[in-house]
């Protein structure tokens, strides 16, 4: 994971200079409580963590995948500039010999996968075709919601395989399409194909960003056929069943039932209960039985987003220099939920944005029509979207509007003006600086 700050580099050549440096720059590393497939960045304040984190995130999340094949979770914290040297004690997973080689996550394999009713047909699949690969199900099709241990399942296959030292390529049908259309440019299509039909098994990731494709479709099928008449095992996993998969040619759709389809759906309460002890203890995290079912009851099924929520609330534990209690977790959780780490109201904020820009309070909540007073109300809206937990209707309750949609109008222009106008928008985050660390004494 030395590769979160690479991806920024490759961040760096994607996004305007000035983006840049005013937002990225500023962005930490943060190696210790990162893994491979949970980037953890701090940003300096509130507000850049929600601009990157609405602006980048996924970008970040796809530099990262392409590099490393590994759709991670992006997490954008809070730098905390008074606590230099708080010792996070998140233990390393170990990382074995294969990871850069082959890009398996090393940490993805069966003993590490928790089952319950919702993932054991394609547990046990799994397990029988990494003991006996191309021998009953072939090919296996994984399919269901993201965060559902798809891509998990497909590795711990490739990784049992490795171990077997078969030759194991491991792919997201972007790195495959990415690769063919290379190949395509350099007029190296023999490599290309050398490379594909000289492996031992064949996973491919996230095929359902095979729509309409047409020529790498093709390519696919070539392929597939050639390894299948080899008797050679292919994975593949996708968000939808194949005949849900818009745009799929027929030909690979019927291949592609040819073989094992297994669907893995939500984990239930019980199934989330043991992701969560198992996950705590693989990293070294301890959490009593209150807390668990607290999470499991109140968190979502997307297993990958349970897994960030135990690492932030380890890493606030850690900060804070608290046990992990049920208080504890549940303002943590709230907190996160809310993204709003701060009891910030919208008085807090029109009393700052009043004083610095040299207006009178009540002019910001008025009607007033000056255009210094019109945009110093815009400002005030913008950040009491940004920086409170109040919804637009209250918002609009609160600056006497009609109702929700004028401040969804109000949001949507000044969103326009600040990606005009530098200006403004350094304004906004001084504005936003001075709004929490007024909040914090
Ligand atoms: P998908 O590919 O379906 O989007 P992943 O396989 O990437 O989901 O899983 C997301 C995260 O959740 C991974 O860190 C994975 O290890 C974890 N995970 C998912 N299901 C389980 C499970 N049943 N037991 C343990 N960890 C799981
Ligand atoms: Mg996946």
């Amino acid at each position: 994971m030395e590769n979160g700050l690479k991806i920024l580099e490759k961040l760096k050549k994607e996004i305007p200079q000035n983006e840049y440096d005013r937002y990225i720059k500023s962005l930490e590393f943060d190696q210790s409580s990162s893994r491979s497939d949970i980037l953890v960045y701090n940003a300096p304040n509130i507000l850049s963590a929600k601009w990157i984190k609405t602006k980048y995130a996924k970008k970040i999340a796809h530099l990262y995948e392409v590099e490393s094949g590994i759709n991670a979770e992006i997490i954008i914290g809070i730098k905390n500039n008074n606590n230099h040297n708080h010792n996070k004690i998140i233990p390393k997973r170990k990382q074995t010999q294969s990871e850069s080689s082959t890009l398996l996550n090393p940490s993805f394999t069966f003993e590490t996968f928790v089952t319950g009713e919702s993932n054991e047909l394609a547990f046990n699949v799994a397990k029988s075709v990494a003991l006996n690969p191309g021998e009953h199900y072939n090919p296996l099709f994984i399919y269901g919601g993201v965060g559902l241990g798809k891509t998990h399942i497909m590795q711990a296959i490739g990784n049992y395989r490795l171990n077997e030292n078969d030759k194991v390529i491991y792919n997201t049908f972007e790195q495959f399409m990415n690769r063919y259309i290379t190949h395509i440019r350099s007029n190296t299509m023999d490599r290309f194909r050398e490379y594909y039909r000289n492996c031992d098994i064949l996973l491919i990731d996230d095929i359902q960003f095979i729509s309409r494709k047409e020529q790498t479709q093709d390519e696919f099928f070539h392929t597939f056929n050639e390894l299948h008449s080899l008797g050679k095992q292919i994975v593949i996993t996708s968000d939808r069943p194949p005949k849900k998969i818009a745009g799929l040619v027929d030909r690979l759709k019927s291949r592609f039932e040819w073989g094992m389809l297994a669907n893995i759906n939500p984990p239930g309460l019980e199934t989330k209960i043991a992701i969560i002890k198992k996950k705590a203890i693989m990293d070294g995290i301890r959490l009593d039985e209150e807390v668990v079912n607290y999470l499991a009851s109140n968190l979502g099924i997307n297993i990958r987003e349970i897994e960030g929520t135990i690492i932030r609330l380890n890493a606030m534990s850690n900060l804070l220099r608290q046990p992990i209690t049920l208080e504890f977790a549940k303002n943590a959780i709230s907190d996160y939920m809310s993204e709003k780490k701060q009891n910030i109201t919208i008085d807090d904020i029109i009393e700052i944005v009043s004083s610095e820009l040299n207006i009178k309070p009540s002019d910001i909540k008025s009607k007033k029509r000056a255009k210094k007073i019109v945009e110093a109300r815009r400002i005030s809206i913008y950040l009491a979207r940004n920086l409170t937990p109040n919804s637009m209707p209250q918002i609009a309750v609160y600056f006497g509007m009609k109702d929700h949609s004028a401040i969804s109008h109000t949001m949507r222009k000044i969103e326009e003006i600040i990606a005009q106008d530098e200006n403004l928008k350094v304004l906004i985050e001084e504005l936003s600086n001075k709004i929490e660390t007024f909040k914090s004494k």
